[in-house]
C-alpha cells in the first residue's frame, strides 16, 4: 500500500491514469499515463503542454467530472475517488467552454450562482466579485454585449462565489487577444493574492512563465519536467545559440560542434540546431568558425536565454508552438 497523501498540500497526485475506452473495435486511448505532482497551498501552479497532451483530462479528473482510471488524487485534503462531493465543496472550476446565458446581466448571473450556493449576503458577495474581476461598471449589461475577455472574467467570478480553496482554470486565455489575455492574468493574480490556490492549464509558454510559481510540463500523457520556471530554464545551462541549417547539415554540424568549449549539449530545433552553452556571447564566434571550417554556412544565428520552449524541446525533441515537428522526427 502507498503511504497516506499529505493533507497540507492543495493538490497531491500519484500515478494518475486515464484510459478512454475505444468501443466498437477502436483502440483504447491512454490520455494520462501515470502522473505524479504536488501543488502547495497558495501557489499558482501551471500545467503546460501542447494540444492533446492530456491537460483537460487531468483537470476533469481532479474536479471530479471524469472518473479516474487508476492512481490517487487528493484535492484540498480530500480523496477525489472516495469523497467527490466533499471535493466539490472546496473547488471552483472554469472550464474551456464558457456556458453563460447571453440574455442575463453579469450581476443576475452571479446572484443566481450565489443563490445556488446559499451565500449568506448575495448582494455583498456579488459586488465584491464584480470588483475583483473588474466588471463592476458592466454589471448591469446583458452578457451578449460582453467581449470574450469579459466573459472569461465573469466565468472566473462565478467559479469563486463559494470561496473555494482551489480554483481550476482550463486554458483561461485561449482564443483571447493579447490585451484581454493580460487582463485575465491580472485577475488571476488578484484572486491568488486573496488566498486561493490556482491550478491552470495552458498551451502558452508566456502564460506559464509570467503567472506560475511552479509548473509541470505534460506531453502525450506523461510529465516531462516540473519545477519553477527559472529552475527549469536554469537546468538547461545559461544560454542557447540557435543556428538555422538545412536538414542534411544537421549531422555534420553536430560533429563539427562536438569540440565547442563550454558546451552542455545540442538538440534538433526544427529548422536547425539549438546549442546550449555556459557563456553564449563568448561561444557565438566559435560556433560560426567551427561550422564554416566544416563547410557549413548557417542561414541564421541567434543567441537567447533559454525559454520554457527550450525546456520542452530538451525534454521531447519538439517545439511546443511555432516549431517544425517534421524536422525532429
Ligand atoms: P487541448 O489543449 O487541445 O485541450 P489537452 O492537453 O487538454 O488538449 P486532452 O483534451 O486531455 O488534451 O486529450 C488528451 C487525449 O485524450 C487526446 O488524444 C484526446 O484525443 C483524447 N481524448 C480526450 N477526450 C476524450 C474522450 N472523451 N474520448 C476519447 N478520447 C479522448
Amino acid at each position: 500500500m502507498s503511504t497516506p497523501l499529505d493533507a497540507d498540500l492543495a493538490i497531491e497526485v500519484r500515478g494518475l491514469v486515464k484510459r478512454y475506452r475505444g468501443g466498437r473495435g477502436q483502440d483504447d486511448i491512454d490520455a494520462v499515463r501515470g502522473i505524479d505532482l504536488v501543488v502547495r497551498r497558495g501557489e499558482v501552479f501551471g500545467f503546460l503542454g501542447p494540444n492533446g497532451a492530456g491537460k483537460t483530462t487531468t483537470v476533469r479528473m481532479l474536479c471530479t467530472l471524469l472518473p479516474i482510471s487508476d492512481g490517487h488524487a487528493k484535492v484540498a485534503g480530500v480523496d477525489v475517488r472516495r469523497d467527490p462531493a466533499e471535493v466539490r465543496r472546496h473547488i471552483g472550476v472554469a472550464l474551456q467552454e464558457v456556458g453563460l446565458d447571453p440574455t442575463q446581466t453579469g450581476r443576475e448571473l452571479l446572484e443566481l450562482q450565489c443563490a445556488l450556493y446559499r451565500v449568506a449576503d448575495p448582494a455583498g458577495r456579488c459586488a465584491e466579485l464584480l470588483a475583483l474581476v473588474g466588471l463592476s461598471e458592466a454589471a448591469n449589461r446583458t452578457i451578449k454585449t460582453y467581449s470574450g475577455g469579459m466573459k472569461r472574467r465573469l466565468d472566473l467570478a462565478t467559479a469563486l462565489v463559494h470561496k473555494p480553496q482551489v480554483l481550476f482554470l482550463d486554458e483561461p486565455t485561449t482564443g483571447l487577444d493579447p490585451a484581454s489575455r493580460a487582463t485575465v492574468w491580472e485577475e488571476v493574480r488578484r484572486i491568488n493574492a486573496a488566498g486561493t490556490t490556482i491550478f491552470l492549464t495552458t498551451q502558452y509558454l508566456e502564460e506559464a512563465d509570467q503567472l506560475c510559481d511552479r509548473l509541470a510540463i505534460i506531453d502525450d500523457g506523461r510529465l516531462v519536467a516540473a519545477g519553477t520556471p527559472d529552475s527549469l530554464k536554469a537546468e538547461l545551462g545559461s544560454d542557447v545559440i540557435t543556428v538555422g541549417l538545412r536538414q542534411d547539415e544537421h549531422r555534420p554540424a553536430r560533429d563539427a560542434l562536438a569540440v565547442l568549449p563550454g558546451m552542455d549539449h545540442v538538440t534538433d530545433a526544427g529548422e536547425g540546431l539549438a546549442v546550449y552553452v555556459r557563456d553564449g556571447a563568448a561561444a557565438v564566434a566559435d560556433v560560426v568558425r567551427l561550422l564554416v571550417d566544416a563547410g557549413i554556412r548557417p542561414g541564421t544565428v541567434t543567441l537567447a536565454r533559454p525559454s520554457l520552449d527550450d525546456v520542452f524541446l530538451a525534454s521531447t525533441g519538439r517545439r511546443i508552438e511555432g516549431g517544425a515537428p517534421e524536422a525532429a522526427a
